[in-house]
């Protein structure tokens, strides 16, 4: 990994790892990065280039572009929503050039991913490219992140010995699953804490003992709007299908983004620490856990994204300007390059077979 990770204090008994030091400045770098070099290693000694098209919603489209800039013997098509995703995610999408395409696609993220999926059915398409995925529920975007928590808990046993809690801001649950795989490899983990804005599928379930997927809700924490998270499976398989035996590793909580807003605040006036909210929600986790149970355990709270990278929300609950790091300065001034596409197959089609 080529950038840090550290823990930061917040008060006496919590920490955030931050994550988002990365091209992107969110933590999904980590597993883009990982994945793309062991592909690009995998792919070695073929003669022929390998194409990945990703479909997007924002986050995920950068850091796995990023991961494979510039990387040998491979390009990436990335398919986004037109007008659907921020200036500064757009950006981020659609400044690098080099072996990036970025296709603005008039109609939703769905739209986008059954592009996709037709693409990887199609017969002329398979037989002019040698096409792959890179989504999100791929192993090798998880294995990564499960070395961070080990990484977390060592620089809090060099502060001082003691037990330790993961308070995980989860969407699709890759990142708390990661925490799981750590656990299974010997980390001696007290307990994960699943933190969730009121998209909640997985404490219901924790709640019910019964799975029901649910519709999106729009929340400030949109990375996390998830209803139907990909990687419960992972979770469930984990604990062979048993609520209870989840139970006993796993705390789930629910916010709305009145709360969130407020803990953003509570970490500022009490830290002097500028929170996103999707790191908000997994502090709120914490707290709840501590009040619920009375622990003294030291929590790390999982600071999955830069707050510049969701500025107007920041700036407008703290009323204080924010900066933007490097990462984004040097993107802002840059040209948008895509290529506008109708969300009809045939024409997606036609732009691939035309490609040279
Ligand atoms: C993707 C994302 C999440 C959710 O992570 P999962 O692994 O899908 O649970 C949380 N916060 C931010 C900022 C993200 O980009």
């Amino acid at each position: 990994m080529n950038f840090p990770v550290p823990v930061v204090q917040l008060d006496q008994q919590t920490h955030i790892l931050e994550l988002f030091h990365g091209p992107t400045l969110a933590f999904k770098d980590v597993g883009a990065r990982f994945m793309a070099r062991v592909m690009a290693w995998l792919n070695r000694n073929e003669n022929e280039k390998l194409t990945i098209l990703v479909a997007t919603s924002g986050d995920t489209g950068s850091a796995v572009a990023n991961g494979f800039y510039n990387v040998p013997g491979i390009e990436v098509i990335i398919l986004y929503p037109s007008g659907k995703v921020s200036k500064l995610q757009e950006k981020q999408l659609t400044t690098l050039g080099g072996n990036i395409t970025a296709l603005e696609i008039e109609g939703t993220f769905d739209d986008c991913q059954r592009l996709v999926k037709s693409a990887f059915l199609d017969a002329q398409l398979s037989e002019k490219y040698r096409l792959s995925s890179a989504n999100s529920i791929n192993i090798a975007r998880l294995i990564p992140q499960s070395f961070y928590y080990i990484d977390a808990w060592k620089q809090m046993q060099a502060i001082e010995k003691g037990p330790v809690v993961f308070s995980v801001p989860s969407g699709n649950f890759g990142n708390l699953t990661a925490g799981l795989l750590a656990k299974g490899m010997g980390l001696p983990v007290e307990r994960f804490i699943a933190a969730n804005n009121k998209n909640n599928s997985v404490q219901d379930y924790l709640q019910t003992g019964v799975y029901r997927p649910k519709s999106t809700i729009a929340t400030i924490s949109n990375a996390m709007d998830v209803g139907d998270p990909s990687n419960f499976a992972r979770m469930i398989d984990i604990y062979d299908n048993d609520v209870e035996n989840m139970r006993r590793d796993i705390s789930a909580y629910s916010y709305s983004d009145e709360q969130t807003k407020e803990a953003m605040l509570d970490v500022y006036q009490k830290a002097g620490y500028v929170i996103d909210p999707h790191g908000a929600v997994a502090y709120l986790g914490f707290k709840s856990w501590q009040k619920e149970t009375g622990s003294n355990s030291r929590g790390i709270v999982l600071g999955t994204a830069h707050p510049a990278k969701f500025k107007d929300v920041v700036e407008e609950t703290l009323k204080i300007d924010v900066e933007l790091p490097k990462q984004l300065l040097e993107i802002a001034h840059k040209t948008k390059k895509s290529t506008i596409l109708n969300s009809d197959f045939s024409i997606f089609h036609q732009y691939l077979m035309q490609r040279s």
